[in-house]
Protein backbone atom coordinates (compact mmCIF):
# COMPACT_ATOMS: atom_id res chain seq x y z
CA UNK A 1 0.00 0.00 0.00
CA UNK A 2 1.30 3.53 -0.94
CA UNK A 3 2.51 5.49 2.02
CA UNK A 4 -0.41 8.27 2.63
CA UNK A 5 0.33 11.25 5.20
CA UNK A 6 -1.86 11.34 7.64
CA UNK A 7 -2.64 12.75 10.82
CA UNK A 8 -5.42 10.03 11.87
CA UNK A 9 -6.74 7.02 10.46
CA UNK A 10 -9.64 5.29 11.35
CA UNK A 11 -9.37 1.30 11.01
CA UNK A 12 -11.24 -1.80 10.18
CA UNK A 13 -14.55 0.12 10.08
CA UNK A 14 -17.52 -0.61 7.85
CA UNK A 15 -17.68 2.75 5.36
CA UNK A 16 -21.11 3.59 4.63
CA UNK A 17 -21.92 6.18 2.12
CA UNK A 18 -25.24 6.64 -0.10
CA UNK A 19 -23.28 4.24 -2.62
CA UNK A 20 -21.60 2.20 -1.19
CA UNK A 21 -21.28 0.26 2.48
CA UNK A 22 -17.04 -1.42 2.47
CA UNK A 23 -14.91 -2.60 4.99
CA UNK A 24 -12.18 -0.80 5.02
CA UNK A 25 -9.60 2.45 6.48
CA UNK A 26 -10.09 6.07 6.41
CA UNK A 27 -7.27 8.07 6.83
CA UNK A 28 -7.45 12.15 7.40
CA UNK A 29 -4.60 14.97 7.07
CA UNK A 30 -5.42 18.32 8.75
CA UNK A 31 -9.22 18.83 7.95
CA UNK A 32 -10.01 16.49 4.99
CA UNK A 33 -9.97 13.14 4.03
CA UNK A 34 -7.12 12.19 2.04
CA UNK A 35 -7.42 8.42 1.46
CA UNK A 36 -9.75 5.38 1.91
CA UNK A 37 -8.44 1.60 1.53
CA UNK A 38 -6.42 -1.01 3.46
CA UNK A 39 -3.90 -0.73 6.12
CA UNK A 40 -3.07 2.63 6.43
CA UNK A 41 -1.15 3.88 8.88
CA UNK A 42 -0.65 7.36 10.80
CA UNK A 43 0.44 8.78 14.15
CA UNK A 44 -2.98 8.73 15.58
CA UNK A 45 -5.29 5.52 15.19
CA UNK A 46 -8.58 4.32 16.23
CA UNK A 47 -9.34 0.73 15.38
CA UNK A 48 -13.62 1.15 15.14
CA UNK A 49 -13.95 -2.82 14.19
CA UNK A 50 -17.91 -3.15 14.97
CA UNK A 51 -18.51 0.09 13.75
CA UNK A 52 -20.12 2.18 10.94
CA UNK A 53 -17.83 4.94 9.52
CA UNK A 54 -20.74 7.55 8.19
CA UNK A 55 -20.24 11.04 6.31
CA UNK A 56 -21.45 13.30 9.21
CA UNK A 57 -24.91 14.30 9.16
CA UNK A 58 -26.68 17.21 7.41
CA UNK A 59 -29.85 18.61 8.92
CA UNK A 60 -30.75 21.17 6.40
CA UNK A 61 -34.10 22.10 8.43
CA UNK A 62 -33.57 23.75 11.84
CA UNK A 63 -34.08 26.55 14.25
CA UNK A 64 -32.04 27.00 17.38
CA UNK A 65 -32.34 30.44 19.35
CA UNK A 66 -35.35 31.60 16.69
CA UNK A 67 -36.99 34.48 17.82
CA UNK A 68 -40.87 33.74 18.18
CA UNK A 69 -43.48 36.27 19.14
CA UNK A 70 -41.21 38.14 21.38
CA UNK A 71 -39.92 35.20 22.87
CA UNK A 72 -37.15 32.95 21.92
CA UNK A 73 -37.28 28.92 21.32
CA UNK A 74 -35.18 27.13 24.36
CA UNK A 75 -32.29 26.58 23.09
CA UNK A 76 -29.13 29.00 22.34
CA UNK A 77 -27.09 28.28 19.08
CA UNK A 78 -24.25 27.08 21.15
CA UNK A 79 -26.20 24.34 23.15
CA UNK A 80 -28.20 23.20 19.65
CA UNK A 81 -25.18 22.89 17.71
CA UNK A 82 -23.71 20.76 20.41
CA UNK A 83 -26.33 18.46 20.98
CA UNK A 84 -26.23 17.99 16.47
CA UNK A 85 -23.09 17.10 16.88
CA UNK A 86 -23.56 14.41 19.59
CA UNK A 87 -26.31 13.12 17.75
CA UNK A 88 -23.98 13.01 14.62
CA UNK A 89 -24.82 15.62 12.54
CA UNK A 90 -21.69 17.97 11.74
CA UNK A 91 -23.73 20.74 9.39
CA UNK A 92 -26.79 22.57 9.77
CA UNK A 93 -28.88 25.06 8.03
CA UNK A 94 -30.20 27.44 10.06
CA UNK A 95 -33.55 30.22 8.65
CA UNK A 96 -32.25 33.85 8.15
CA UNK A 97 -35.76 35.88 9.18
CA UNK A 98 -35.39 39.89 8.39
CA UNK A 99 -37.96 42.35 9.94
CA UNK A 100 -40.37 43.97 7.96
CA UNK A 101 -38.51 46.22 5.75
CA UNK A 102 -34.76 45.25 6.64
CA UNK A 103 -32.43 44.94 4.37
CA UNK A 104 -31.92 41.32 3.59
CA UNK A 105 -28.03 41.57 4.06
CA UNK A 106 -28.42 43.25 6.65
CA UNK A 107 -30.23 40.49 8.66
CA UNK A 108 -28.21 37.92 7.40
CA UNK A 109 -24.97 39.43 8.84
CA UNK A 110 -26.82 40.02 12.19
CA UNK A 111 -27.46 36.41 12.13
CA UNK A 112 -24.23 35.17 10.92
CA UNK A 113 -22.60 37.05 13.83
CA UNK A 114 -24.96 36.00 16.49
CA UNK A 115 -24.11 32.31 15.50
CA UNK A 116 -20.64 32.21 13.97
CA UNK A 117 -19.16 32.66 17.84
CA UNK A 118 -21.40 29.85 19.01
CA UNK A 119 -21.67 27.43 16.20
CA UNK A 120 -20.20 23.66 17.39
CA UNK A 121 -20.95 22.22 13.76
CA UNK A 122 -21.03 23.84 10.70
CA UNK A 123 -23.47 25.92 9.73
CA UNK A 124 -25.37 28.19 6.58
CA UNK A 125 -28.48 29.79 6.26
CA UNK A 126 -31.54 30.10 4.09
CA UNK A 127 -33.06 33.27 3.87
CA UNK A 128 -36.69 33.67 4.24
CA UNK A 129 -38.70 35.74 1.71
CA UNK A 130 -41.58 37.86 3.97
CA UNK A 131 -42.47 40.02 0.92
CA UNK A 132 -42.93 39.96 -2.69
CA UNK A 133 -42.13 43.63 -4.00
CA UNK A 134 -39.61 44.88 -5.71
CA UNK A 135 -36.99 46.61 -3.33
CA UNK A 136 -37.21 43.06 -1.55
CA UNK A 137 -36.43 40.88 -4.89
CA UNK A 138 -34.01 43.06 -6.53
CA UNK A 139 -31.81 42.19 -3.36
CA UNK A 140 -31.73 38.64 -4.45
CA UNK A 141 -28.73 38.46 -6.26
CA UNK A 142 -26.50 40.05 -3.03
CA UNK A 143 -27.60 37.27 -1.24
CA UNK A 144 -26.88 34.66 -3.20
CA UNK A 145 -23.41 35.90 -3.99
CA UNK A 146 -22.77 35.99 -0.21
CA UNK A 147 -23.43 32.33 -0.48
CA UNK A 148 -27.08 32.44 0.71
CA UNK A 149 -28.97 30.53 -2.65
CA UNK A 150 -31.52 28.81 -1.08
CA UNK A 151 -34.97 31.02 -0.34
CA UNK A 152 -37.84 30.04 2.36
CA UNK A 153 -41.11 31.28 1.30
CA UNK A 154 -44.66 30.37 3.46
CA UNK A 155 -48.00 29.73 2.48
CA UNK A 156 -49.37 30.74 5.59
CA UNK A 157 -48.71 32.37 8.73
CA UNK A 158 -49.47 36.15 9.56
CA UNK A 159 -46.61 37.96 8.77
CA UNK A 160 -45.39 35.26 6.74
CA UNK A 161 -47.76 33.59 3.87
CA UNK A 162 -47.17 35.06 0.59
CA UNK A 163 -49.93 34.93 -1.95
CA UNK A 164 -49.76 33.25 -5.14
CA UNK A 165 -49.08 35.97 -7.54
CA UNK A 166 -46.03 36.88 -4.54
CA UNK A 167 -45.13 33.46 -4.56
CA UNK A 168 -44.75 33.66 -8.35
CA UNK A 169 -42.61 36.64 -8.28
CA UNK A 170 -40.52 35.81 -5.71
CA UNK A 171 -40.20 32.17 -7.54
CA UNK A 172 -39.11 34.16 -10.45
CA UNK A 173 -36.81 36.48 -8.47
CA UNK A 174 -34.87 33.79 -7.08
CA UNK A 175 -34.47 31.84 -10.38
CA UNK A 176 -32.72 34.58 -12.20
CA UNK A 177 -30.23 34.08 -9.78
CA UNK A 178 -29.72 30.54 -9.98
CA UNK A 179 -31.19 30.08 -6.15
CA UNK A 180 -33.85 26.92 -4.82
CA UNK A 181 -36.75 27.36 -3.17
CA UNK A 182 -38.08 25.98 0.32
CA UNK A 183 -41.40 26.26 0.98
CA UNK A 184 -44.21 25.69 3.63
CA UNK A 185 -46.87 24.68 1.66
CA UNK A 186 -50.31 24.59 3.85
CA UNK A 187 -53.29 26.29 2.38
CA UNK A 188 -54.00 29.54 4.62
CA UNK A 189 -57.89 29.62 3.77
CA UNK A 190 -57.99 25.87 5.37
CA UNK A 191 -56.26 26.77 8.01
CA UNK A 192 -58.49 29.86 9.05
CA UNK A 193 -61.73 28.88 8.41
CA UNK A 194 -60.50 25.38 10.23
CA UNK A 195 -59.50 26.98 13.23
CA UNK A 196 -62.64 29.88 13.65
CA UNK A 197 -65.05 26.38 13.40
CA UNK A 198 -63.49 25.38 16.49
CA UNK A 199 -63.51 28.34 18.04
CA UNK A 200 -67.35 28.37 17.30
CA UNK A 201 -67.46 24.92 18.71
CA UNK A 202 -65.71 25.80 21.76
CA UNK A 203 -63.47 22.93 20.82
CA UNK A 204 -59.62 24.64 21.49
CA UNK A 205 -58.28 22.19 23.72
CA UNK A 206 -55.05 20.64 22.70
CA UNK A 207 -56.96 17.55 21.56
CA UNK A 208 -58.36 18.95 18.68
CA UNK A 209 -55.38 21.15 17.32
CA UNK A 210 -54.79 18.38 14.29
CA UNK A 211 -58.00 19.34 12.90
CA UNK A 212 -57.22 22.47 12.86
CA UNK A 213 -54.81 21.94 10.51
CA UNK A 214 -55.89 19.09 7.82
CA UNK A 215 -54.29 16.92 5.73
CA UNK A 216 -55.99 18.72 2.66
CA UNK A 217 -54.69 21.92 4.11
CA UNK A 218 -50.94 20.95 2.80
CA UNK A 219 -52.38 18.48 0.10
CA UNK A 220 -53.90 21.19 -1.74
CA UNK A 221 -50.88 24.01 -0.93
CA UNK A 222 -48.35 21.29 -2.31
CA UNK A 223 -49.73 20.84 -5.36
CA UNK A 224 -50.71 24.56 -6.30
CA UNK A 225 -47.19 25.22 -5.32
CA UNK A 226 -45.90 22.85 -7.34
CA UNK A 227 -47.37 24.62 -10.32
CA UNK A 228 -46.44 27.62 -9.21
CA UNK A 229 -42.46 26.95 -9.49
CA UNK A 230 -42.99 25.03 -12.74
CA UNK A 231 -44.47 28.06 -14.36
CA UNK A 232 -41.16 29.77 -12.67
CA UNK A 233 -39.05 27.27 -13.74
CA UNK A 234 -37.42 27.73 -9.79
CA UNK A 235 -36.01 24.69 -7.92
CA UNK A 236 -38.19 23.66 -4.82
CA UNK A 237 -37.65 21.74 -1.94
CA UNK A 238 -41.08 21.08 0.04
CA UNK A 239 -39.85 21.00 3.43
CA UNK A 240 -42.31 18.75 6.18
CA UNK A 241 -44.49 16.59 3.93
CA UNK A 242 -46.47 14.62 6.11
CA UNK A 243 -48.61 12.25 4.17
CA UNK A 244 -49.52 10.34 0.80
CA UNK A 245 -51.16 12.88 -0.72
CA UNK A 246 -48.38 15.08 -0.79
CA UNK A 247 -45.74 12.98 -1.73
CA UNK A 248 -47.54 11.66 -4.58
CA UNK A 249 -48.14 15.09 -6.14
CA UNK A 250 -44.39 15.37 -5.76
CA UNK A 251 -43.96 12.12 -7.23
CA UNK A 252 -46.35 12.95 -10.62
CA UNK A 253 -44.09 16.64 -10.93
CA UNK A 254 -40.86 14.27 -10.81
CA UNK A 255 -42.15 12.00 -13.98
CA UNK A 256 -43.27 15.19 -15.44
CA UNK A 257 -39.26 16.51 -15.32
CA UNK A 258 -40.11 19.02 -12.90
CA UNK A 259 -37.11 19.82 -10.53
CA UNK A 260 -38.52 19.71 -6.79
CA UNK A 261 -37.30 17.70 -3.63
CA UNK A 262 -39.82 16.64 -0.63
CA UNK A 263 -38.30 16.30 2.47
CA UNK A 264 -40.09 14.60 5.69
CA UNK A 265 -39.39 14.97 9.58
CA UNK A 266 -38.73 12.02 11.99
CA UNK A 267 -41.85 13.04 14.03
CA UNK A 268 -44.24 12.63 10.68
CA UNK A 269 -42.71 8.88 10.16
CA UNK A 270 -42.75 8.09 14.06
CA UNK A 271 -45.30 9.87 15.87
CA UNK A 272 -48.96 9.60 15.02
CA UNK A 273 -52.12 12.04 16.34
CA UNK A 274 -53.08 9.76 19.07
CA UNK A 275 -50.77 11.48 21.10
CA UNK A 276 -53.28 14.06 21.43
CA UNK A 277 -55.50 11.88 23.47
CA UNK A 278 -55.97 12.73 26.78
CA UNK A 279 -53.69 11.80 29.52
CA UNK A 280 -50.87 11.34 27.02
CA UNK A 281 -47.39 12.59 28.78
CA UNK A 282 -47.01 16.15 28.07
CA UNK A 283 -51.35 16.89 27.59
CA UNK A 284 -50.55 16.95 24.06
CA UNK A 285 -49.05 20.06 23.96
CA UNK A 286 -45.38 19.19 23.54
CA UNK A 287 -46.37 17.51 20.01
CA UNK A 288 -47.96 20.27 19.16
CA UNK A 289 -45.97 21.33 15.75
CA UNK A 290 -46.99 22.41 11.97
CA UNK A 291 -48.21 20.71 9.78
CA UNK A 292 -49.93 18.41 12.68
CA UNK A 293 -49.07 14.63 13.85
CA UNK A 294 -51.19 12.69 11.27
CA UNK A 295 -53.64 9.92 11.98
CA UNK A 296 -52.06 6.39 12.10
CA UNK A 297 -51.45 4.54 8.56
CA UNK A 298 -50.01 7.92 7.03
CA UNK A 299 -46.50 6.87 8.80
CA UNK A 300 -45.94 3.31 7.28
CA UNK A 301 -46.79 4.93 3.56
CA UNK A 302 -44.20 7.08 4.13
CA UNK A 303 -41.63 4.97 4.97
CA UNK A 304 -42.58 3.23 2.13
CA UNK A 305 -42.04 6.29 0.05
CA UNK A 306 -38.27 6.95 1.50
CA UNK A 307 -37.29 3.43 0.87
CA UNK A 308 -38.40 4.07 -2.96
CA UNK A 309 -36.87 6.91 -3.00
CA UNK A 310 -39.72 9.43 -3.49
CA UNK A 311 -38.67 11.74 -0.50
CA UNK A 312 -34.77 13.07 -0.58
CA UNK A 313 -34.17 14.66 2.64
CA UNK A 314 -34.31 14.29 6.03
CA UNK A 315 -34.59 17.34 8.11
CA UNK A 316 -35.54 17.74 12.09
CA UNK A 317 -37.45 21.08 11.41
CA UNK A 318 -35.89 21.26 15.19
CA UNK A 319 -37.51 24.06 16.66
CA UNK A 320 -37.51 24.14 20.53
CA UNK A 321 -39.83 25.11 23.34
CA UNK A 322 -39.88 24.58 27.02
CA UNK A 323 -43.13 22.28 28.08
CA UNK A 324 -43.66 23.64 31.47
CA UNK A 325 -43.21 27.60 30.82
CA UNK A 326 -44.04 27.45 26.76
CA UNK A 327 -46.34 24.64 25.27
CA UNK A 328 -48.32 24.24 28.49
CA UNK A 329 -49.59 27.80 27.27
CA UNK A 330 -51.68 25.94 24.50
CA UNK A 331 -53.27 23.11 26.86
CA UNK A 332 -57.02 25.12 26.94
CA UNK A 333 -55.89 27.04 23.77
CA UNK A 334 -54.15 25.31 20.81
CA UNK A 335 -53.37 28.63 19.70
CA UNK A 336 -51.33 29.75 22.24
CA UNK A 337 -49.38 27.08 22.34
CA UNK A 338 -45.42 27.83 20.54
CA UNK A 339 -45.19 25.24 17.17
CA UNK A 340 -42.83 23.12 16.84
CA UNK A 341 -40.29 19.69 18.07
CA UNK A 342 -37.56 19.19 19.35
CA UNK A 343 -35.18 16.75 17.29
CA UNK A 344 -32.06 17.61 15.94
CA UNK A 345 -29.97 15.27 18.23
CA UNK A 346 -31.71 12.02 17.45
CA UNK A 347 -32.29 11.95 14.17
CA UNK A 348 -29.73 9.77 12.56
CA UNK A 349 -30.02 6.91 15.16
CA UNK A 350 -34.33 7.63 15.06
CA UNK A 351 -34.11 6.94 11.33
CA UNK A 352 -31.30 4.44 12.10
CA UNK A 353 -33.23 2.60 14.82
CA UNK A 354 -36.79 2.52 13.07
CA UNK A 355 -35.62 2.16 9.33
CA UNK A 356 -32.56 0.45 8.75
CA UNK A 357 -33.53 -1.60 12.33
CA UNK A 358 -36.70 -2.64 10.26
CA UNK A 359 -35.71 -3.21 7.20
CA UNK A 360 -37.60 -0.09 6.02
CA UNK A 361 -34.22 0.96 4.56
CA UNK A 362 -30.87 0.35 3.69
CA UNK A 363 -27.92 1.72 5.16
CA UNK A 364 -26.62 3.70 2.23
CA UNK A 365 -30.65 5.29 1.84
CA UNK A 366 -30.12 6.05 5.41
CA UNK A 367 -26.77 8.01 5.03
CA UNK A 368 -27.87 9.27 1.49
CA UNK A 369 -31.48 10.53 2.95
CA UNK A 370 -30.18 11.83 5.99
CA UNK A 371 -25.96 13.20 4.86
CA UNK A 372 -25.84 12.80 1.10
CA UNK A 373 -29.03 14.43 -0.66
CA UNK A 374 -29.47 17.55 1.64
CA UNK A 375 -25.81 18.39 0.76
CA UNK A 376 -26.11 17.94 -2.78
CA UNK A 377 -29.57 19.75 -3.08
CA UNK A 378 -28.08 21.95 -0.78
CA UNK A 379 -24.99 22.65 -2.73
CA UNK A 380 -22.88 21.45 0.21
CA UNK A 381 -21.47 18.00 -2.02
CA UNK A 382 -18.91 16.51 -1.97
CA UNK A 383 -17.12 18.81 0.64
CA UNK A 384 -20.16 17.48 2.73
CA UNK A 385 -22.21 14.27 3.08
CA UNK A 386 -20.06 11.93 1.84
CA UNK A 387 -16.46 10.22 2.85
CA UNK A 388 -14.27 10.18 -0.41
CA UNK A 389 -10.40 11.68 -0.71
CA UNK A 390 -10.79 15.82 -0.85
CA UNK A 391 -14.19 15.98 1.32
CA UNK A 392 -14.06 17.60 4.93
CA UNK A 393 -12.96 15.22 7.15
CA UNK A 394 -16.74 14.92 8.78
CA UNK A 395 -16.46 11.50 9.99
CA UNK A 396 -19.36 9.78 12.55
CA UNK A 397 -18.31 6.27 14.31
CA UNK A 398 -21.85 5.17 14.46
CA UNK A 399 -21.98 2.09 17.03
CA UNK A 400 -24.58 0.13 15.85
CA UNK A 401 -24.87 -2.15 18.73
CA UNK A 402 -25.29 0.66 21.45
CA UNK A 403 -28.76 0.41 22.84
CA UNK A 404 -29.59 3.86 24.69
CA UNK A 405 -32.66 5.00 26.31
CA UNK A 406 -33.76 8.51 25.40
CA UNK A 407 -34.41 10.90 28.26
CA UNK A 408 -34.52 14.27 29.01
CA UNK A 409 -35.10 13.70 32.68
CA UNK A 410 -32.38 12.86 35.20
CA UNK A 411 -30.37 9.61 34.06
CA UNK A 412 -31.08 6.22 34.96
CA UNK A 413 -28.20 3.68 33.68
CA UNK A 414 -28.75 2.67 30.23
CA UNK A 415 -30.64 5.93 29.45
CA UNK A 416 -29.00 8.81 27.23
CA UNK A 417 -29.69 11.58 28.40
CA UNK A 418 -30.61 14.07 25.33
CA UNK A 419 -28.05 17.61 25.19
CA UNK A 420 -31.18 19.44 23.37
CA UNK A 421 -31.55 22.67 25.88
CA UNK A 422 -35.07 21.98 26.36
CA UNK A 423 -37.09 20.35 29.22
CA UNK A 424 -38.42 17.21 27.19
CA UNK A 425 -38.18 15.51 23.89
CA UNK A 426 -41.16 13.19 22.14
CA UNK A 427 -39.00 10.42 22.55
CA UNK A 428 -38.99 10.21 26.28
CA UNK A 429 -37.84 6.63 27.07
CA UNK A 430 -37.84 5.47 23.76
CA UNK A 431 -35.41 2.62 23.09
CA UNK A 432 -32.60 3.12 20.63
CA UNK A 433 -30.33 1.08 18.52
CA UNK A 434 -27.25 2.29 17.68
CA UNK A 435 -25.81 6.12 18.81
CA UNK A 436 -22.64 7.98 17.34
CA UNK A 437 -19.15 6.79 19.74
CA UNK A 438 -17.11 9.70 18.16
CA UNK A 439 -17.87 12.66 16.35
CA UNK A 440 -14.85 14.22 14.08
CA UNK A 441 -15.84 17.53 12.61
CA UNK A 442 -13.55 18.91 9.73
CA UNK A 443 -10.51 16.36 11.76
CA UNK A 444 -11.39 17.21 15.17
CA UNK A 445 -12.20 15.08 17.60
CA UNK A 446 -15.53 17.02 19.33
CA UNK A 447 -18.00 14.32 20.29
CA UNK A 448 -16.64 11.42 22.29
CA UNK A 449 -19.15 8.23 23.98
CA UNK A 450 -22.28 10.50 23.11
CA UNK A 451 -20.50 13.30 24.89
CA UNK A 452 -18.96 16.53 23.74
CA UNK A 453 -15.67 16.93 24.57
CA UNK A 454 -14.11 20.42 23.54
CA UNK A 455 -15.50 23.48 24.43
CA UNK A 456 -14.79 25.94 21.40
CA UNK A 457 -17.26 26.67 18.73
CA UNK A 458 -15.60 25.82 16.18
CA UNK A 459 -18.03 25.71 13.32
CA UNK A 460 -18.02 27.37 10.22
CA UNK A 461 -19.74 29.56 8.03
CA UNK A 462 -20.36 27.26 5.00
CA UNK A 463 -20.84 29.92 1.88
CA UNK A 464 -22.75 28.16 -0.80
CA UNK A 465 -23.20 28.26 -4.80
CA UNK A 466 -25.93 28.28 -6.74
CA UNK A 467 -28.08 25.44 -7.32
CA UNK A 468 -26.90 23.06 -9.94
CA UNK A 469 -29.43 20.55 -10.34
ZN1 LIG B 1 -39.32 24.67 10.02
Amino acid sequence: MAAVEADIVIRNGLLITSESTVEADLAIRGEQIVAIGKDLRAPQEWDVRGCYVLPGGVDVHVHPQMPYNGEYTSDDWFSASRAAACGGTTTIIDFVEPAPDQPLIQALEERLSLVEKQAYVDFSFHMTLISAVPECLEQIPQVVARGIPSFKLYTTYVGFGLSDEELLKAFAAVRESGGLVLVHAENDAIIRWSQNRLVERKQLSVQHYPLSRPMEAEAEAVQRVLHLAHIAQVPLYLVHLTHEASVRAVERARQLGWQVFAETCPQYLLLDDSVFSANHYGGGVGFVCAPPLRPKGEQAKLWNDLARGVIHSIGSDHCAFNLKTQKSRGEEDFRRCPPGLPGLEPRLSLIHTFGVGRNKISLSRWVEICCTQPARIMGLYPRKGTLEPGSDADVVIFDPNWMVRLTQREAQPGDYRLHEAVDYTPYEGWEIQGWPKMVFLRGHLVVMEGQPIVSEAWGKFLPRSPFVG
